[in-house]
């Protein structure tokens, strides 16, 4: 049931706990991970829009590819030592876009979300990436919450 397991991560606080409750889905049968991070185009648009040149931007972008490579580095070594076998994936794009289309393609057993991100808004019921992926992705799909405030 928990096989394969696509997990997409900002990098957040709520993803990082996503990514402990997959560690414990290792007992449930979890063996293959696909870590993914997106790149927010509306990041690089911004760039733009500030008259950044486009060989800076791309000097941005190859930089903000490395440091996330990096950080999924990190999280792969992690699991692996658990004995996943993990696969990780940087992509640029709408980020809700991106999840849905690895999804479709991989066909995880399930995908691993936070309900929330970076923004965490207080009063937000979910982000607004989870929500779409939530409601678009083709297979179940395990939302892990933030901790509750009260
Ligand atoms: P919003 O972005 O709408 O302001 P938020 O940051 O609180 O709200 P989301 O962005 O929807 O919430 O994040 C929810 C979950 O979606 C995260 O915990 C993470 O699992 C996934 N996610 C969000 N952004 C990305 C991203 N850029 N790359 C990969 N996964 C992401
Ligand atoms: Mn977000």
């Amino acid at each position: 049931m928990f096989k394969k397991i696509l997990y997409p991560t900002d990098f957040s606080d709520v993803a990082a706990k996503a990514l402990d409750y997959i560690k414990q889905l290792k007992e449930a049968g979890a063996q293959e991970v696909t870590i993914l991070h997106v790149i927010n185009q509306r990041i690089i648009d911004g760039l733009r829009r500030h008259a950044m040149l486009d060989k800076d931007i791309l000097q941005w972008q190859k930089k903000a590819e490395e440091i996330a490579q990096e950080s999924l580095a990190e999280m792969s070594k992690e699991l692996e030592s658990l004995g996943f076998t993990v696969k990780t994936v940087v992509k640029i794009g709408f980020p809700w876009r991106e999840i849905l289309e690895v999804e479709q393609k991989e066909a995880p057993s399930i995908l691993v979300i936070g309900s929330h991100g970076r923004s965490n808004l207080g009063e937000a019921f979910l982000g607004s990436v989870s929500d779409r992926v939530i409601r678009k992705c083709k297979g179940p799909v395990m939302v892990i919450k933030r901790d509750s405030e009260d």
